[in-house]
């Protein structure tokens, strides 16, 4: 992270499901110093392999709702039948260690997050195909057909959101879309405001 930065910086980060952005973050994650994922909170049940605080704090949907009613969420969705929500304590705690935020989280999400933090990064991954995107879908292994039918058709309708995105890519290759991701996240890394293009300045000139 750089050093004269006042805050650290929050990427969003959307996908339509199977558009492989699990992956592409985990490695990201592995990969980048001073990065860190903000973990969602959700009433969806885990799939095999996903742990509690891992890749969601798993809670019921009776947790969710209060949880909502004490305003804890910075933004909420309900998606494919599940609740999902930013916790705001887990957002401040973040800050607070002044790591670089990533949030994984849906379009009307990131309309939500952009409105709070207009300094937020936004990111696309989009699938090279819908064939692809399906074949994914498939591979995956943990929907039924209704449901994998329903995801392609709010994929297609996400999709179109990208284009109110800063940043797209296309995820042809896990190695190519995490080289691009680490790209973005280093550009924005280097992006200075003119308050802090002042403080490098009198600390390099000092
Ligand atoms: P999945 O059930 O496949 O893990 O996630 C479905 C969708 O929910 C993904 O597009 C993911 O980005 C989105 N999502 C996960 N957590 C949150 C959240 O806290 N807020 C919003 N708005 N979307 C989320």
């Amino acid at each position: 992270m750089s050093a004269v930065k006042e805050h650290g910086n929050i990427f969003v980060i959307s996908s339509p499901s199977g558009g492989g952005k699990s992956s592409l973050i985990s490695r990201v994650l592995k990969k980048v110093p001073g990065l860190t994922l903000a973990t969602s909170h959700t009433s969806r049940p885990p799939r095999a392999g996903e742990k509690d605080g891992v890749e969601y704090r798993f809670v019921t949907r009776k947790e969710f709702l209060a949880m909502r009613r004490e305003g804890e969420f910075v933004e909420w969705v309900s998606l494919h039948g599940h609740l999902y929500g930013t916790s705001r304590r887990e957002l401040d705690r973040l800050t607070a260690q002044g790591k670089d935020i990533l949030l994984d989280i849906d379009i009307r999400g990131a309309v939500s997050v952009a409105s709070i933090y207009p300094r937020a990064v936004s990111v696309f991954i989009l699938p090279p195909s819908l064939a692809v995107l399906e074949e994914r879908l498939r591979k995956r292994g943990s929907e039924s057909e209704e449901q994998i039918r329903t995801r392609l058709t709010t994929a297609v309708r996400e999709m179109r959101a990208a284009t109110r995105y800063r940043y797209c890519i296309v995820n042809r290759t896990l190695s190519r879309a995490v080289a691009e991701l680490e790209a973005v996240i280093t550009a924005e890394r280097l992006h200075l405001s003119p308050g802090a293009a002042r403080a490098l300045l009198r600390k390099i000139l000092s």
